[in-house]
């Protein structure tokens, strides 16, 4: 079996171990699935993230483990000669959101998010490409900087249920999903130039995904003060000239398109490069999207800059958080007495380990108290939750804590939440606005 992805780190996985049961086809992607060795603790629901889909069916159908034994079956070849277009896999993934929590809370961490998104890839490499649905929501990218001109399209859509009912109909997106309005001016159009800042501060690479440039520009924007406060040089992350915007390739990977992912990682890698070549942090916003570079560019088989690019990229909140503990960092905040913050946690986050930096940097603000809701996936999961069939185990998982904590929340309490998808989950489940934590340190911001 010719992989897409590159597995060639499981490589030498279950070398000498009898009881690895290394799946027979597959090669290092099988010894990858080998890695689950079937203790249940995904099938768990008294502590941590994992595994959202079960603990919101509760049923081991829909666990990580139940996902590894089934590929394994399949590389098996207990399922036919084309097991990636058949019933069994198909079932079996349906419902992994790509949370990663498996990947972090796993003993052997299982990385079901990355094997999902293989299986996805080799189902439409054997029915000859991806459906509709799946590349239109992939190549958003692609089309987002002519959505503004759809606005209005879309709050027709919300006001005529039956415009509602056609587009789940054509397209499969949920008609009790709102669709999210583009800015009508993207953050890149009306950017300063190239670099701005400081002449002598600090040089920091600022990547502006697709969802801050083109949807949630305020969280561009607010980045963008904060860092200038803080008297740093910052070059912002733009395509060679005449080329369409950057763009990490997470939709596209999500979607199983990964030539496509691929193509997108290598124009990022050949911009970003000259900036990490002389140590230059590269600092990005949607966590989905900048932990990619630290995260799947190496699957993507993106050559040997990726080592240092990874190690380069970090959050915004991480980024402060390392200044501040190497005492660079210059910012003051105003006190804010009464005021208190909930931060709901994006998946990719926590899989990472940054919700410590966002703790923090909130914690500079004098008098600002914040409480972190103990929750797993938001269940919007990028797409996940606009698709019509998946819609209602979304809100299950959003009902499990998230939802439930929101609404408990007074109505002056600033929702944080860095994931543009759980932002969008917040307001269609709980019809309550939240912000990317860049725009709440920038409302604190004592200038
Ligand atoms: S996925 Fe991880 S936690 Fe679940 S059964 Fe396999 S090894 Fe255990
Ligand atoms: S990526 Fe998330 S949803 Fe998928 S198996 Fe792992 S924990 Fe479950």
């Amino acid at each position: 079996m010719d992989t897409q992805l590159d597995w060639s780190v499981y490589d030498s996985y279950g070398a000498g171990d009898a009881y690895a049961a290394v799946p027979a086809t597959g090669g290092a992607y099988g010894k990858a699935a080998a890695v689950c060795i079937g203790n249940r603790q995904c099938q768990r629901t008294d502590k941590g993230v994992m595994c959202p889909s079960f603990r919101a069916t509760e049923d081991v159908a829909h666990s990580t483990q139940h996902r590894a034994a089934t590929l394994k079956a399949a590389l098996n070849g207990d399922f036919g000669s084309k097991p990636f277009v058949g019933p069994e896999l198909e079932a079996a993934m349906d419902l992994c959101v790509g949370c990663k929590g498996c990947k972090r809370e796993c003993p052997n961490g299982v990385d079901m998010a990355l094997l999902r998104i293989e299986a996805l890839a080799q189902r439409w490499a054997a029915l000859g490409g991806a459906p509709l649905r799946e590349r239109l929501l992939a190549h958003l990218p692609r089309f987002a900087h002519r959505l503004a001109g759809l606005n209005g399209v879309l709050r027709l859509r919300e006001r005529v249920p039956l415009l509602a009912r056609l587009t789940e109909r054509w397209l499969g997106i949920s008609a009790k999903r709102s669709l999210p309005r583009s800015a009508t001016r993207s953050f890149l159009s009306s950017a300063p130039g190239e670099v701005v800042g400081a002449a002598e501060g600090r040089e920091i690479v600022l990547l502006v995904d697709t969802f801050s440039n083109h949807f949630d520009t305020e969280t561009a924007e607010a980045a963008l003060e904060i860092l200038l406060a803080g008297g740093y040089r910052i070059h912002i992350a733009r395509p060679a000239a005449g080329e369409r915007p950057l763009c990490c390739g997470r939709t596209f990977l999500s979607h199983g398109l990964i030539p496509e992912a691929r193509a997108e990682g290598r124009r990022m890698v050949d911009t970003l490069w000259p900036y990490v070549e002389r140590g230059v942090p590269v600092v990005g916003l949607e966590p989905s999207c900048l932990l990619m570079l630290r995260d799947e560019y190496y699957a993507l088989g993106l050559g040997e800059k990726v080592d240092k690019i990874a190690k380069a990229a970090v959050l915004l909140e991480e980024f402060l958080a390392r200044e501040h503990d190497a005492e660079r960092l210059d910012l003051a905040f105003k006190s804010m007495p009464g005021a208190q913050a909930m931060v709901h946690g994006h998946c990719h986050q926590k899989a990472f380990g940054a919700l410590k930096a966002m703790r923090k940097v909130l914690g500079l603000v004098p008098e600002l108290r914040v409480e972190f809701i103990e929750s797993s996936c938001c269940g919007m999961a990028g797409a996940f939750g606009l698709e019509a069939e998946h819609y209602d185990i979304s809100m299950r998982m959003a009902e499990l804590a998230l939802l439930p904590k929101v609404r408990e929340a007074d109505p002056e309490t600033l929702l944080i939440a860095n994931g543009t998808s759980c932002r969008h989950q917040i307001r269609d489940g709980a019809q309550r606005e939240s912000a990317h934590f860049a725009r709440v340190l920038r409302a604190a911001l004592a200038i």
